[in-house]
């Protein structure tokens, strides 16, 4: 599955790939500073009370390097000669930004949760905040990763950022399969219960899904209890694809069509974009996104 191919079934997310790619273009031209590692002897009390990483004071990950990141992300988007709502919607933050001394804080409270300094478009500053601080902390995640002990988190949010999960993933395993939950800010992914919703935390012994035929193994599990679902991919191999939560945007709607609701974590309710694609999609010809059945998940 190459993202073309992606988009050649599904035309309708033409607008948000185009976005999606306009904001790796700039990202990529910005350096990327080097992440310091915690010790991770330091954090392990945290990490077994579930205080995630790069919220506990023992690892003490200084985040300001990824600050200063998005606001060199916003300042080059601001300056772009480009007309359009990203570039304007760019220009009123780096104009907010840009006179405070401690921007780069402010940007990494908002995207640990502190919404009380929460600037206009602030959609918007999460999804380009966490596109560039997902590029400098990729190496202290990939060690976390490897130092993890997944049976003792099995928590609800990301051990890395706090976030609930974007997606989930059932990857084989020698008994069956695993579910791993997947953060959409980060990019970290983590064991959870199979049968567990991790919204309502109601252990209902199965999920139910609706699956969607041609849809590449991507299924939308929820539960009876709460109604809030999971787009989950039933594969490997095209993570990078079929992960990234706006190339599914359409089964959100599915979702939607049939009551079910979306407590999972976005990136993407940025409007207008996001009103944009979705106006699109309804527009479009949804036979490809067809439920064929509700069924227990397996
Ligand atoms: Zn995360
Ligand atoms: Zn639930």
């Amino acid at each position: 599955m190459t993202p073309e191919s992606w988009l050649e079934a599904h035309a309708y997310l033409r607008p948000l790939a185009e976005l999606s790619a306009e904001v790796e273009r700039a990202a990529a031209e910005i350096a990327i500073p080097e992440a310091r590692l915690p010790d991770w002897d330091d954090y392990r009390d945290d990490f077994l009370a579930g205080v995630t990483l790069l919220q506990s004071t023992a690892a003490a990950i200084d985040l300001d390097p990824g600050g200063r990141m998005a606001a060199a992300l916003i300042e080059r988007l601001a300056l772009a000669p480009s007309s359009g709502w990203l570039a304007a919607e760019a220009r009123a933050l780096h104009a907010e930004l840009q006179p405070d001394p401690h921007a780069a804080r402010r940007i990494v409270d908002l995207l640990l949760g502190d919404q009380s300094a929460a600037p206009p478009f602030a959609g918007l500053m999460r999804y380009l905040g966490w596109t560039v601080m997902a590029r400098f902390i990729g190496p202290i995640v990939v060690a976390f990763n490897s130092w993890r002990d997944e049976e003792k988190w099995h928590r609800r949010y990301c051990p890395t950022c706090g976030s609930l999960p974007a997606m989930a993933q059932l990857v084989a395993e020698e008994h069956g399969r695993l579910r791993l939950l997947c953060c959409g800010c980060c990019g970290t992914r983590w064991r959870y219960g199979r049968t567990m919703c991790p919204f309502c935390q109601a252990d209902t012994q199965r999920l139910s899904a609706v699956t969607v035929e041609g849809e590449s193994g991507l299924r939308i599990d929820y539960c009876e209890a709460c109604r809030g679902y999971l787009k989950t991919y039933v594969g490997e191999g095209s993570e990078s694809v079929l992960l990234a939560d706006w190339t599914s945007l359409h089964l959100d709607l599915v979702a939607a069509q049939r009551g079910l609701k979306r407590e999972a974590a976005s990136l993407y309710d940025l409007d207008p974009a996001f009103a944009g694609a979705l106006s699109l999609i309804e527009r479009s010809d949804l036979t490809a996104a067809t439920p064929q059945a509700d069924r227990p998940s397996t």
